[in-house]
């Protein structure tokens, strides 16, 4: 699969009260497309809020929301196992903390620039909202990729990645998580650095941290599982299960894996996956346990499943969207579903599309879903199961408790039941029924409007 960058811009207009806030975004942002876009499909869903709540004007929270709070922008060098030095880009942006310390992953991918930060960490704050817990938005990565790097040059990297963002973050500051490129291999290293650095044990400070010190049960597995417990939500509505559907899933990293897994639970047959190379399909079912021993343990490319596994075939022309599914679920990145894609998959029957992924779906593309009235859900609805076990993960941290899997796997199913009821009834409330995003959007934005008309002009 592959990125590319012609996306659909502003295929609706806007209201007339937000088009001249979305003209300042765009000029105090030039060329930052991917954070455009994030702010302008937002903008898009609280058109019912223009009239409605003319506190929101009166305190110009819309300018507000769409400045990060902080954006911090640094050198990280680091050596080479051959003794080169290399030097990569690192970012924090700290997005909003009305609701609580900013929070969101690091990123690290060759792709990461600041409009991308800036998209993840303004997603962030409204995702956040929607999982009810006290967390603000934040997102942070480096244009490092650490594909075909040894263990030493990942350590490395992560060690002098810290040694700088160690003097902003904090448990009551900022706490950072993984995402792209980032697991619990990178998580060790820079907890490890942070706490060598700082001399405290402060587990509170990052989430993903692994089992034996400071981690959650079920953050690994949060994002899928999360992002199929709350599509299993959504084709509750219509009377329908994940029993006997097709499902494709993009991406075979962490968010897809576990996706994977709780597809195949719930009685589905997941068909395909895919990476930045090409996709695997696999009529017989994608076999979990060989897939996790490719790209976890192994961290090899699909290639080797397919080499192990006779019923699959690797393809790297055309696109992982062209095969007829039941249910799509993009969990590898943003805009990897454009216009047609959607339109390929609405034209093969497609029922349900539940983004694992930030943003994966362009304006067009979304568009196309919703006339076809697909049930679709965005991905700050239904990939908020990671950031909530994060919290739950901090939870943890702050009452030195540690709580067994079964537990907490009930609690996230619990927020994403929650997260998909707030979504429909604010949908409802603002006259756009089964609409997940006006929902998702709509309620992510007004906790933290309200929030910040209450803190004050800060
Ligand atoms: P991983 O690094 O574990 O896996 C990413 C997967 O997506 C890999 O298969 C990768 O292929 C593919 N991919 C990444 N970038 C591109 C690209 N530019 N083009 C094509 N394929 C690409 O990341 P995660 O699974 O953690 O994250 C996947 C998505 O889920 C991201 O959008 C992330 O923001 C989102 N997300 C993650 C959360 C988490 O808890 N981890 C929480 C909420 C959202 P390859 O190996 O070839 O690069």
């Amino acid at each position: 699969m592959r990125q590319t960058n012609n996306v659909r811009l502003m295929t609706q207009a806007l209201h007339a009260d937000l088009q001249p806030m979305f003209e300042i975004v765009k000029q105090v942002n030039p060329g930052h497309q991917e954070f455009q876009q994030a702010v302008y499909e937002v903008m898009l869903s609280i058109a019912p809020l223009a009239g409605s709540r003319p506190e929101y004007a009166q305190w110009s929270i819309l300018k507000r929301i769409c400045e990060p709070e902080r954006q911090i922008i640094f050198r990280v060098p680091w050596v080479t196992d051959d003794g080169k030095v290399e030097i990569n880009r690192g970012y924090r942006v700290e997005f909003n903390s009305a609701l609580g310390p900013y929070k969101g992953g690091l990123r690290f991918h060759p792709s990461v620039n600041l409009s991308i930060i800036k998209f993840l960490g303004f997603e962030q704050t409204f995702k956040n909202s929607l999982t009810g817990m006290p967390i603000g938005g934040g997102k942070g990565g480096s244009n490092f990729d650490p594909k075909g790097k040894s263990d030493a040059e990942i350590m490395r990297f992560c060690q002098s990645f810290m040694t700088e963002l160690y003097r902003h973050i904090g448990e009551y500051t900022d706490v950072p998580a993984g995402d792209i490129g980032v697991g619990g291999r990178e998580i060790g290293y820079l907890f490890g650095q942070y706490k060598r650095i700082t001399n405290r044990w402060e587990a509170g400070v990052i989430t993903g941290k692994g089992l034996t010190w400071g981690g959650a049960q079920v953050r690994t597995e949060a994002t899928g599982y999360g992002t199929v417990y709350f599509a299993q939500e959504m084709l509750a509505t219509r009377g329908d299960s994940f029993d006997g559907k097709r499902v494709v899933i993009s991406g075979s990293g962490n968010v897809a894996i576990y996706a994977v897994e709780k597809a195949q639970q719930f009685g589905a047959k997941v068909i395909a996956v895919s990476d930045s190379n090409g996709y695997v399909v696999d009529e017989a079912g994608i076999d979990l346990e060989l897939l996790k021993d490719v790209k976890e343990r192994r961290r090899e490319r699909l290639s080797a499943y397919v080499e192990e596994r006779p019923s699959a075939r690797l393809s790297v022309h055309g696109s992982i969207w062209d095969i007829p599914c039941d249910v799509a679920l993009p969990c590898a990145t943003q805009n990897e579903i454009l216009g047609h894609h959607a339109k390929k998959l609405v034209e093969n029957g497609v029922q349900l599309v539940a983004e694992g992924s930030n943003m994966p779906t362009d304006p067009e593309g979304i568009a196309i879903f919703q006339d076809a009235k697909i049930l679709y859900a965005p991905g700050k609805a239904s990939n908020a199961g990671g950031v909530a076990t994060s919290a739950l993960e901090m939870q943890q941290n702050a009452s030195r408790d540690s709580w067994s899997f079964e537990y907490t796997d009930n609690h996230l199913r619990g927020i994403m039941r929650g997260i998909h009821d707030t979504c429909i009834e604010t949908a409802e409330t603002y006259g756009q029924p089964g609409d997940y995003v006006a929902g998702a959007n709509l309620a992510g934005y007004i906790k933290v409007a309200d929030a910040m008309v209450a803190q004050g002009v800060i």
